[in-house]
C-alpha cells in the first residue's frame, strides 16, 4: 500500500479525533494522571480503554510505527510524532495501555518469537492488556536482586515468588516477567524473561490502595505456576539485556505536552507577586525547557538518531516540573485543597501523585547515576 503523505495523514487524524473525542487543549491532562485516580468502576474503565484502542485500530491509527506483520502501519516516526502532538489536545481513555504499548509491545517486537509477536496484533486490536512484572519487595532500584525463581521442569518452567508495584496487573491478560533461572549465577547473570498467562493457576493478584485513592498497582504472588517451555522471551539467561531494553523505552517518556496543559490550567488560579508566584514561574520555565528538550530529541529521532542515555533527562525534568507545580499550587490554594467539596480534586490528585514521577521507571537517584556515568562520563562509584 502506498504511504499516505504526512499532511493528508494529519488531516485524517484530526477529522478522526474531532469525530470521536473531546477537544480539550487547555483541559486537565487526565491520561497522565489516570493511573493514580480513584476509579469507581474499574471494569467499565477497562472496557472503555479497550474499546478506544479497538477504534484506533479500525481507523488505522494504532501501531503507526509497528510492522505490517502485526497489524501496524509501518510508518516513519514523523507520523507517530504528529499523531502524539494532535492526540495530546484531546481527552482520551488510553491510560490503561501505557505499559502495554510503550514497553511490552516494543520488547516483544525486539525479542519475541514469531508466535509471541502475534500478541502485538492482539494488543493493537485492544484485546490484550499486559503488565510488567519486574519489581519485588527486595528488588526495585537493585533489579539485579530479583529472587522470583523459575525452575526447569520436564514440560517447561515452574515459578515461585512475589512481585510488587505491578501497574494494571488486575486488568492484565498477560504479564512480562523477569525471574531467576540460574541460582548459581549471581546478580544480572542467570535471569530470564518470560511471557505469562495471568489466568494461570497459582497467580494471585492483590491490588494495593494508593494515597490518591486509586488502586492501579498490585502485589502479584506466584505459587507453583507452570509455564510452557516456549514461554521464554529471548534466550534463557539473557533476561537482563531484555529488561534493560524495556527500561530504555520506559525512560524515554515524553510528558512535556501534557505538562503544558497542566501549566495552562494552573495559570488560571491567579498568582499574586511574591514567593508563591515565583515558584509557579519556576515550574513554567522548567516545563518550557522540558518541551524544548523533547522537541530536540524528536528532531533527532526523525533524523534517524536513536535516543541515547541522555533521553532519561526528560524523566528527571518531568518529576521536577510536577513537584514544583504541585508545591506552588499547594501554597497558592492552602487548606482549600483538602476540602472534598472545594472542586479541586484534580489539583489534589497532582499533589498526591507527584512523588510517583520521581520513582516510576527508576528513581531520580538511579537515573542521575546513569546520566553521570553514561552521559557525563564520570567514573563509576
Ligand atoms: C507509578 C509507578 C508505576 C510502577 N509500575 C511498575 C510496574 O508496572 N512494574 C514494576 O515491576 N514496577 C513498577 N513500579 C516500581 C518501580 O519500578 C520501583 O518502585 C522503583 O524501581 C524503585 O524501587 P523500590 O520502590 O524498590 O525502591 P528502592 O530501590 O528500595 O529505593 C528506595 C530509595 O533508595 C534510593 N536508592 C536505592 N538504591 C540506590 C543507589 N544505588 N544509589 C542511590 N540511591 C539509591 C532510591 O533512589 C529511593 O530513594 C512502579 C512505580 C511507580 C511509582
Amino acid at each position: 500500500m502506498p504511504q499516505t503523505p504526512i499532511d493528508t495523514f494529519v488531516k485524517d487524524a484530526k477529522d478522526f479525533l474531532d469525530a470521536h473525542a473531546e477537544y480539550k487543549p487547555d483541559g486537565f491532562p487526565d491520561t497522565m494522571f489516570a493511573q493514580f485516580r480513584l476509579i469507581a468502576d474499574p471494569e467499565a474503565w477497562r472496557d472503555r480503554c479497550m474499546a478506544w484502542q479497538r477504534l484506533l485500530y479500525d481507523h488505522g491509527f494504532a501501531g503507526l510505527t509497528w510492522p505490517h506483520e502485526v497489524g501496524g502501519r509501518d510508518l516513519p516516526s514523523a507520523y507517530a510524532l504528529a499523531w502524539a502532538d494532535l492526540e495530546s489536545e484531546y481527552e482520551l481513555p488510553r491510560g490503561l495501555f501505557g505499559v502495554t504499548l510503550e514497553m511490552v509491545g516494543p520488547t516483544l517486537l525486539a525479542f519475541g518469537t514469531p508466535d509471541q509477536k502475534q500478541h502485538c496484533a492482539a494488543i493493537l486490536r485492544g484485546e490484550e492488556v499486559w503488565c510488567q512484572l519486574f519489581s519485588e519487595p527486595g528488588a526495585g532500584s537493585d533489579l539485579a536482586g530479583v529472587s522470583t525463581r523459575a525452575t526447569k521442569t520436564a514440560d517447561g518452567w515452574r515459578v515461585n515468588g512475589q512481585k510488587v508495584w505491578t501497574s494494571e496487573a488486575r486488568h492484565a491478560r498477560y504479564g512480562y516477567l523477569l525471574a531467576r533461572t540460574d541460582p548459581s549465577e549471581t546478580r544480572h547473570r542467570g535471569l530470564t524473561a518470560f511471557v505469562v498467562d495471568m489466568s494461570s493457576p497459582g497467580i494471585d493478584v492483590r491490588p494495593l490502595r494508593q494515597m490518591t485513592g486509586g488502586a492501579s498497582f498490585s502485589e502479584v504472588f506466584f505459587d507453583d505456576v507452570e509455564l510452557p517451555a516456549d514461554a521464554t522471551l529471548g534466550e534463557v539467561g539473557s533476561g537482563w539485556s531484555v529488561a534493560m531494553t524495556t527500561l530504555g523505552f520506559e525512560r524515554f517518556s515524553s510528558f512535556g505536552r501534557s505538562l503544558g496543559r497542566l501549566v495552562r490550567q494552573a495559570s488560571t488560579l491567579g498568582w499574586r507577586e511574591g514567593g508563591t508566584r515565583e515558584k509557579f514561574v519556576d515550574a513554567v520555565i522548567d516545563q518550557r525547557s522540558l518541551a524544548a528538550f523533547e522537541a530536540n530529541m524528536h528532531r533527532r529521532l526523525l533524523a534517524g538518531v536513536p535516543p541515547g542515555p541522555e533521553a532519561a533527562l526528560a524523566k528527571l525534568a518531568t518529576g521536577a516540573v510536577v513537584s514544583t507545580l504541585a508545591d506552588a499550587v499547594a501554597d497558592r490554594l492552602g487548606a482549600q485543597l483538602s476540602r472534598r467539596d472545594s472542586g479541586l480534586d484534580d489539583w489534589r490528585l497532582v499533589l498526591l501523585s507527584a512523588p510517583a514521577f520521581h520513582i516510576a521507571g527508576g528513581t531520580d537517584e538511579i537515573v542521575k547515576t546513569m546520566i553521570a556515568e553514561r552521559v557525563l562520563g564520570l567514573p563509576k562509584g
